[in-house]
């Protein structure tokens, strides 16, 4: 059996997850929209975690579709999961990389041994991804991943978006 699905309207840096998933960019040192907010509430030691792991790991940035895990610092979350999803394009299919996103964060979840994680809407912000693929495309691939996860958390910050991940969950 998958995870249960949850959806909620408000500000993902607010959630108490044992995990909470970042939109993050490659350079993993911050950004706007989600990134940004969970850089500004959860405070300095999750930058430096970040920029320990590009000197450590990531000397050219963390690839489009992968997942990489950091303290929360001072958020309410235990751990926040490091995502890139990918921009969205009218001519190249990218969901494959977008589905990758959620599936990954999840393999990084079952190794922190999270039982709730809490996601955003990856890609529908800033990356242009439409909200209706976006939410099919999250909602498939979290009921198609093998995991331990218990609850997965979509967590969408306004009503409308909250809408189609609703219809996506039929
Ligand atoms: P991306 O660069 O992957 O598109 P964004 O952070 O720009 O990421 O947006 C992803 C989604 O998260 C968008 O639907 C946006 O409206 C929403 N969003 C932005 N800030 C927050 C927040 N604090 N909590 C939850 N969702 C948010």
């Amino acid at each position: 059996m998958g995870p249960r699905i949850t959806l909620v309207q408000g500000d993902i840096t607010a959630e108490h997850a044992d995990a909470v998933v970042n939109a993050a960019n490659s350079s993993l040192l911050g950004g706007g929209g989600v990134d940004g907010a969970i850089h500004r509430r959860g405070g300095p030691e999750i930058l430096a975690a970040c920029e320990q792991l590009r000197r450590t790991h990531y000397g050219k940035g963390l690839a489009t579709g992968r997942a990489v895990a950091t303290t929360a610092g001072r958020l309410p979350a235990t751990h926040v999961i490091h995502t890139v999803g990918p921009v969205y394009s009218r001519h190249e299919d990218r969901s494959e990389l977008l589905a990758s996103c959620y599936r990954e964060s999840l393999r990084v979840a079952d190794e922190l041994g999270a039982r709730t994680v809490a996601f955003p809407a990856i890609s529908t912000g800033i990356y242009g991804w439409p909200m209706d693929d976006g939410a099919r495309i999250a909602v498939e691939t979290v009921r198609t991943t093998p995991t331990a996860v218990e609850e997965v958390r979509f967590v969408l910050f306004d009503a409308a978006a909250h809408a189609v991940f609703a219809a996506a969950l039929g």
